[in-house]
């Protein structure tokens, strides 16, 4: 039988598991997945309403590789497992999402962060034997429970790179536009629209605090990006210049900042660069504190001017502005500089 999808985001959604899973007549036997930090917190609260619904299985995750990944959809073939149930942050819910896509089985997908869109979109990140991060299509989670008070609670950082890697949709729009025009790319009008409506609904919104309905705005975003993605069978809607940038700076920099934040570095630094507005971004970030100053990032000049030079070979097939824009040391060293004293 066929799930259906389902997107739950409320206070205290945490405490109705049992009550949303029983509506979708979830039973048979099932894995839950968390890591040992989270479990200390929450494993408890959703493995009790799980327990009375399934015949529960669980698993601590330790790392996030693809080899894992691969040997967790191993035992739940080899073991009858009909549902994986994931709570965490986005290494928990990548080794689940693309279990869950090699196993064939529905992803219940409960996350306790809101830091980038892979809350609900059909891309999972994970680590190759070398340690570097590679990007493996699969499929999005069927069903979502977002908890707006839990996510209040996590850590701020994350909640701030989630508002980064939506306002980067800026970016990548403007980059997929410029790509259709020069013959490189295929519109999705309607996977454009939703990627649109993504950024706008939170660029609108009437809160200047991280409160919980704020939260609720933004997981509403980071979700709609998400499926902008699945809609468009790529991550083109919701990803251009901005995040070719951070995925040169995981690829060539030992400094590790978060995926959200890079993103919006990226997106103030592209449009900073190519001439364009930035300020209404720019306000934005700083409306709600996010601090994207590569300084403060622990980014040096040589790698800004490195990863910025090496992003349009960080994807075949994604073009973007950076593709037809002077690269050139001197200018990235410039820019650099006035975006050290301007962020
Ligand atoms: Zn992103």
């Amino acid at each position: 039988m066929k799930l259906e999808n389902v997107l739950k985001i409320e206070e205290n959604a945490i405490h109705k598991v049992h009550e949303i899973l029983s509506a979708s007549n979830i039973k048979g036997k099932l894995l839950f997945i968390t890591d040992p930090l989270i479990d200390g917190l929450y494993g408890t609260t959703v493995r009790d309403q799980l327990a009375q619904l399934v015949n529960l299985k669980s698993e601590s995750v330790d790392n996030n590789s693809i080899a894992y990944s691969m040997s967790v959809a191993e035992r739940v073939i080899a073991t009858d497992v009909d549902y994986i149930v994931g709570l965490g942050g986005g290494k928990v819910l990548d080794v689940c999402k693309y279990a869950a896509y090699v196993s064939k089985r529905p992803f219940i997908s409960i996350p306790t962060t809101m830091a980038n869109d892979g809350i609900a979109s059909p891309i999972a990140v994970l680590k190759r034997k070398d340690g570097k991060p590679k990007s493996l299509g699969c499929v999005k989670p069927t069903i979502i429970i977002i908890d707006t008070v839990l996510i209040k609670d996590s850590p701020i950082q994350f909640i701030k790179a989630g508002i980064g890697d939506t306002i980067s949709n800026h970016m990548a729009l403007m980059d997929w536009d410029f790509a259709c025009t020069r013959n490189q790319d295929k519109m999705n009008g309607f996977a454009y629209l939703m990627s649109r409506a993504s950024l706008d609904a939170l660029m609108r919104t009437k809160y200047d605090t991280i409160c919980p309905e704020f939260i609720n705005v933004l997981a509403n975003s980071l979700v709609l990006s998400g499926i902008a993605m699945d809609f468009a069978g790529s991550s083109r809607p919701v990803s251009g210049s901005e995040h070719l940038f951070s995925h040169a700076l995981d690829y060539y920099c030992e400094q590790n900042n978060l995926h959200g934040i890079q993103v919006a570095l990226g997106t103030v630094a592209v449009l900073k660069l190519l001439g364009l507005e930035y300020s209404e971004v720019l306000n934005y970030l700083k409306r709600f504190e996010v601090d994207i100053n590569p300084k403060h990032l622990g980014i040096s000049k040589e790698d800004f001017v490195l990863c910025m030079q090496k992003a349009t070979t960080m994807r075949n097939n994604r073009y973007t502005y950076l593709h037809e824009t002077n690269l050139e040391t001197d200018v990235l060293s410039k820019l650099y500089d006035n975006l050290m004293e301007e962020l």
